[in-house]
């Protein structure tokens, strides 16, 4: 990976971290679960509000954690707001697999945006769960399962 990426993905992470989109409880909401990854202390609650038309019309995150956390669930509240259900399933299924499969992932930034920066986490193997906490959680708020861990 070539260091102007590196330099791009770095500012996307650290301009949610700094300012971080859709932070906050999310009043009405028809779903929500709680993430932990105790490797790092991370903690986040999802808040998903399901349309009656199916979209995903908002989604905010609230809780504390490092700053790869953070940006993962700023840019999560970005990626997946209006879309609908089976968007968000193959965006959810997308993020971990830019964070999580073996073989070097094939970026495109036109289609990614913001997303793209997870793939920079990659490099640094102990900050992946950081990365992939918000995505669970969203994944299980979205199945009305509660509580889950990374360890888990
Ligand atoms: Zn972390």
């Amino acid at each position: 990976m070539d260091d102007e990426l590196d330099d791009l993905y770095q500012e996307i992470i650290l301009s949610h971290n700094k300012r971080p989109r859709n932070m906050g409880p999310l009043e009405p909401h028809s779903h929500e679960a709680e993430g932990y990854n105790p490797l790092c202390g991370d903690r986040y609650r999802i808040y998903v509000r399901e349309g009656d038309d199916g979209k995903i019309e908002a989604v905010t995150f609230d809780g504390e954690g490092c700053a790869i956390s953070k940006a993962s669930a700023s840019i999560l509240t970005e990626a997946v707001k209006n879309h609908t259900r089976a968007e968000v399933d193959a965006k959810i299924a997308e993020a971990l697999e830019l964070l999580t499969a073996k073989e070097e992932p094939k970026v495109d930034l036109m289609t990614l945006g913001e997303l793209a920066a997870l793939a920079g986490v990659r490099k640094f193997p102990p900050r992946v769960k950081c990365a992939t906490l918000a995505w669970h959680t969203l994944a299980s708020a979205l199945k009305d399962a509660g509580t889950i861990s990374t360890e888990g």
